[in-house]
């Protein structure tokens, strides 16, 4: 797609430094280096978001997070963990609209990455969580 940054580095118009390429799929080192080995892994397919996946697309490349996630951690002994993130629209952080996997290497818990979770657990009846519950699984289609 014109004027996406990731197209252009798949295309070779924007260099990269590239861990793993295929037919579908593509590694390359994220510019920010959250911390050291971050890296980023995306559909060669132009799609903005998880919400444009198709079950064949998400499996070529949703299936090479293992793979990759142990590739990165072998880089260094310090790597204790790793986040695997993918962020859908602004509101969710999204800064670049062709979808991305973040595979964020961790050193410690107080090293450059951070995330919180809010637990409202305490703000939720079991009927609220019913309700949830069947909102969702009543657009899922089996
Ligand atoms: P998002 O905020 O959309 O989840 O993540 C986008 C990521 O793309 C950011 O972490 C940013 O550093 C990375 N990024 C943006 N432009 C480039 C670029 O030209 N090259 C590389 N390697 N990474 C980029
Ligand atoms: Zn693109």
């Amino acid at each position: 797609m014109e004027d996406c940054i990731f197209c252009k580095i798949i295309n070779g118009d924007i260099p990269s430094y590239k861990v793993y390429e295929d037919d579908d799929v593509l590694a390359f080192l994220d510019i920010t280096q959250v911390t050291p080995g971050h890296t980023l892994l995306i559909p060669k397919k132009h799609v903005a978001d998880i919400f444009e996946y198709d079950a064949d697309l998400a499996t070529k490349v949703f299936a090479k997070l293992p793979e990759l996630a142990r590739a990165i951690r072998a880089i260094n002994s310090d790597i204790k963990g790793l986040n695997i993130i993918n962020n859908n629209g602004q509101v969710a952080y999204q800064s670049v609209f062709h979808s991305h996997i973040h595979l964020i290497p961790r050193y410690s818990s107080d090293d450059d990455m951070s995330i919180k979770f809010a637990d409202n657990s305490a703000l939720y009846s079991p009927e609220q969580y019913a309700d949830v519950q069947k909102a969702i699984a009543n657009h899922l289609t089996n």
